[in-house]
């Protein structure tokens, strides 16, 4: 099969699916052809696993010459002059961009249902959400369109939608992949990763696109070991630790026993699992929506109807501009969190609130360094339920801000973190998170592939 016959099909599937779960903001049919037939004319590398096969990408993620909108009016006919550096990565290696995929706007939302685009649908059960924000990455790869996409998590945006539809799902060490060229959220908390089937394609996908960038003066000059290289290895001796506070109130029974039945595979396996504690846990909603926030507000400020983007017509005056603009482009949740951190970040209530958050931030970072003490990775529940209805936890911000209490804490903490799928409960997948060390990617999919 030729690399051009691959993404035909896989172009005419994801098409066909479209109407019903508008996985995609764009499909990019004559790009990924183009690219097809240049990797066909030159012939593929046998060594590149990844050679040739089709990747969609978050519409948060910018391409050159491919519009990317982040899902908000703001950004409706935005086409970028450059590739982010991921994408600059998969390209180098000949993965084909397919598309880019539906999200929350500006990946703020837990469901997918803030796209100026529509909603997207979980493909096991058309009436419940994909989780969020990147849930179309993760309906594409769990309808089988494609093998893999990359999300960005600032919160629990990949991980949450990878168990609500029953697949692998990885939030990489903060620094693990350079953020240049992708769409500012919270900038100390975001990562992109990728989204797969399996636990090694993860690894391998990881592995593609991670690594040094001078362009991001975060990113980790830490090496890029083979990711894989543990995977399938024995888990004997291994410590495994299991917080009692990912257990506790508000969590779903089936989801509990998932955990906890995951537990067993682990001890089986040779491992010991521990109970232990985050005392900390309990704050971590409360500093994110701070922390993330207050950082929105920064980084959205250059959506001002002048450089680029949207702009409002008929307008009396620059300030107009501004107002006219911002208040027609973005949508409601963006303009409570910027409202939100703009409040936080504000000369009256700064040490209140967002000095507070970042105090909390250390508390929690240093629970996390008393488990690795002892511990090799940590294991609880990916997300409190199983995917819910459309609609279900719009009305209610707060009730939307708790799906990911069990996810923000580790993008607080920079740690690398996996959601894989590992039970049902009435017929939709759950996912069972595993937390390791910073830049210790390799114990997580060591411990992951235990599943596979
Ligand atoms: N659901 C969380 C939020 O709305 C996380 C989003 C994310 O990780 N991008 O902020």
């Amino acid at each position: 099969m030729t690399v051009t016959e691959l993404v035909k099909d896989t172009l005419d599937q994801i098409e066909s699916d479209q109407k019903e779960l508008n996985a995609y903001v764009t499909v990019d049919r004559d790009g990924a052809l183009a690219q097809a037939k240049a990797i066909d004319e030159k012939g593929i590398n046998a060594d590149n696993l990844w050679a040739g096969i089709p990747v969609a990408v978050k519409d948060n993620i910018v391409t050159k010459d491919l519009k990317t909108t982040a899902a908000s009016k703001m950004l409706e006919n935005f086409t970028p002059i450059y590739d982010a550096n991921v994408v600059e990565k998969l390209k180098a290696n000949d993965v084909v961009i397919i598309g880019k995929t539906n999200m929350d706007e500006f990946a703020m939302g837990g469901s997918t249902e803030t796209s100026f685009f529509g909603a997207t649908k979980n493909p096991w059960d058309h009436t419940k959400v994909p989780g969020g924000s990147s849930g179309g990455s993760a309906t594409t790869v769990s309808a089988g369109e494609v093998l893999a996409s990359l999300g960005s998590d600032t919160g629990g945006s990949i991980r949450q939608p990878a168990s609500f539809t029953g697949i692998v799902g990885v939030k990489p060490t903060y620094g693990r992949v350079s953020r240049y060229g992708l769409i500012a959220f919270g900038s100390s908390l975001d990562q992109i990763g990728p989204l797969t089937r399996s636990v090694r394609d993860n690894a391998a996908l990881l592995n593609i696109i991670a690594g040094k960038d001078d362009r991001d003066m975060t990113s980790s000059d830490q090496p890029v070991d083979n990711f894989a290289a543990k995977i399938g290895q024995d888990l004997t001796g291994m410590k495994v630790a299991l917080p009692k506070e990912y257990l506790g109130e508000g969590i779903d029974a089936d989801v509990k026993k998932s955990v906890l039945d995951a537990a067993e595979i682990f001890k089986k396996l040779g491992a010991t699992v521990d109970e232990v504690s985050l005392p900390h846990s309990k704050y971590g909603v409360a500093a994110y929506y701070i922390i993330g926030s207050s950082e929105a507000s920064s980084n959205l400020q250059r959506f001002d109807g002048i450089r680029y983007g949207y702009r409002a017509e008929d307008v009396k005056s620059l300030e107009d501009v501004y107002v006219k603009t911002r208040s027609e482009g973005f949508g409601d949740e963006v303009k409570r969190r910027i409202m939100l951190g703009t409040y936080s970040l504000s000369a009256g209530f700064f040490d209140a609130y967002f000095k507070k958050a970042a105090q909390v931030r250390t508390l929690l970072i240093n629970d996390f360094k008393e488990i690795f003490k002892e511990h090799d990775f940590i294991i609880g529940p990916t997300a409190p339920t199983p995917a819910f209805k459309l609609g279900a936890e719009t009305a209610d911000p707060t009730t939307m801000y708790m799906n990911d209490i069990l996810t923000i804490p580790l993008n607080l903490a920079g740690l690398p973190a996996m959601s894989l799928p590992a039970g049902f409960s009435d017929g939709m997948p759950i996912g069972l998170q595993i937390i390791a060390k910073p830049f210790d990617e390799e114990t997580m999919y060591q411990a992951g592939s235990a599943f596979e």
